[in-house]
């Protein structure tokens, strides 16, 4: 493929938050788990959902089991309104290569489970990409801009010099711009970033030697 300066603009994205609805789809999963009502549970959570008070049925990492484990969470997780077929635009537009990076592989000898229920999602939404990192250091697999809502993940990417988007929701309010609150926002940002690379890596044109 020709692009400019031979390469793509790589765009890191991040998969929960950002393209699969997380909370949305684990909330009546922890209905279930702590036997309540759903409505029960708030939508204003933070990181981690210390909100819906799991520690009275074993904590976070015990619902997390139980959701993947036994109710294929990362199969059946909504996605973010509008984010497949930005992803789809944004691809075949031909100057992006899309790199997504989670950090899936969360419980020990159950990586298997989650990374074909993770690929199955991918290609049943009909989301592209070439590149996947199954990665907690996200600062270390290496894009030219990261799509990302976790504030732990964004304040250690942007520590490293790495530009980042806040893909906003309640988990991230106190962080600062760049900020995008819709897949229409972040696909504007994006080709806006995108175009202002490609410009800069443009040989610059002169009178011939
Ligand atoms: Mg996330």
């Amino acid at each position: 493929m020709s692009q400019a300066g031979g390469r793509q603009f790589v765009l890191g994205v991040d998969l929960d938050g950002v393209v699969a609805d997380f909370a949305r789809g684990l909330k009546p999963i922890a209905a279930e788990w702590l036997g309540v009502a759903e409505s029960s549970l708030t939508d204003q959570i933070s990181y981690g959902f210390r909100e819906w008070g799991l520690e009275r049925a074993g904590g976070y990492d015990a619902l997390h089991r139980f959701a993947v484990k036994d109710r294929e969470l990362f199969a059946r997780l909504p996605p973010i309104p509008g984010a497949p077929a930005a992803l789809r635009r944004m691809s075949a537009a031909g100057d992006i290569r899309i790199r997504i990076i989670t950090h899936r592989l969360y419980i020990h000898w159950f990586h298997k489970e989650a990374i074909r229920q993770t690929t199955e999602w991918l290609e049943h939404h009909g989301i592209p990409y070439w590149d996947i990192c199954f990665m907690r250091d996200k600062a270390a697999v290496g894009a030219d801009l990261y799509l990302e809502d976790s504030p732990e993940n964004i304040q250690a990417l942007r520590a490293a010099g790495h530009e980042t988007i806040v893909v906003v929701n309640s988990t991230n309010d106190h962080l600062p711009g760049p900020r995008a609150g819709s897949w229409e926002d972040i696909e504007a940002m994006v080709r806006e970033r995108v175009d202002r690379w490609k410009a800069e890596r443009r040989p610059h044109s002169g009178p011939a030697p």
